[in-house]
């Protein structure tokens, strides 16, 4: 119904998917029926999404949005054919970029990886409200996509502080952590979309999860050595 619910990981998978370009068709900004102006949600993360396309060696052109109203066909026409063009000019995903198929599945693999991690690291800016076009390639600078990627965030359980409380266990919204009662937790990275939620929820008394950036993560204990022995229990 609405360009505002074109999601990151939506184009990004496209692009998995073999698409050699995407088109997003919204509404006129400042012409939404609604107050929530959704078009401007779908402009955000276009600009976000260019970035990452360079980021990750992709030519952002094979990313448009374009707005207008249901009420010009002619111009929807020409913006389409016009967006076609460019795209059989650049040719298949990978070829004008020079990636081969198994490097450009890898590189959009990991991008749509810290899709949940990068959405709520740039949520406020993915709410801006841009006046003029000329705002548009400042939202976003190479810069601070270079930065995002590489001083990227990890969540990691110190097994000597854990108390086994299972609170994390309970609030982590994907199921990245493993544990039970008198077991320590910890953290699959492999599953883990990086929302602090475990960071937050970890009582202060505890401390036990901690946020890593840009370092690689300690490897997981042992799953022989992840019983909490009480003091209380031992004879
Ligand atoms: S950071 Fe979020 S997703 Fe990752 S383990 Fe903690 S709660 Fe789960
Ligand atoms: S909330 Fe903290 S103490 Fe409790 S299980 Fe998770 S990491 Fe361990």
């Amino acid at each position: 119904m609405c360009s505002g619910r074109v999601d990151l990981e939506f184009v990004l998978r496209a692009f998995s998917n073999g698409m050699d370009g995407v088109f997003i068709g919204g509404c006129r900004l400042n012409e939404c029926n609604y107050i929530t102006h959704g078009n401007y949600d779908a402009l955000n993360m276009v600009l976000l999404c260019r970035r990452i396309m360079e980021r990750i060696g992709l030519n952002p052109a094979r990313l448009r949005v374009e707005f207008m109203t249901s009420g010009e066909g002619n111009l929807f026409t020409e913006v389409v054919d016009d967006f076609s063009k460019a795209i059989n000019e650049l040719g298949p995903l990978g070829q004008s970029e020079g990636l081969d198929e198994d490097e450009l599945s890898s590189r959009l693999a990991e991008a749509r990886k810290l899709v949940p991690y990068i959405k709520i690291e740039k949520r406020e800016k993915l709410a801006s409200r841009l006046k003029n076009k000329e705002e548009y390639d400042e939202l976003f600078t190479r810069q601070e996509i270079d930065e995002l990627f590489s001083e990227i965030v990890s969540y990691h359980i110190d097994p000597a502080k854990c108390q086994a409380c299972m609170i994390c266990y309970r609030r982590c919204p994907v199921e990245a952590i493993s544990g039970g009662k008198n077991t320590i937790h910890v953290i699959d990275q492999d599953i883990c979309i990086k929302c602090g939620t475990c960071l937050e929820a970890c009582p202060p008394r505890f401390g036990a999860v901690n946020k890593i950036t840009g370092q690689p993560v300690p490897p997981p204990i042992p799953e022989e050595e992840r019983s909490i022995v009480r003091k209380s229990k031992v004879t």
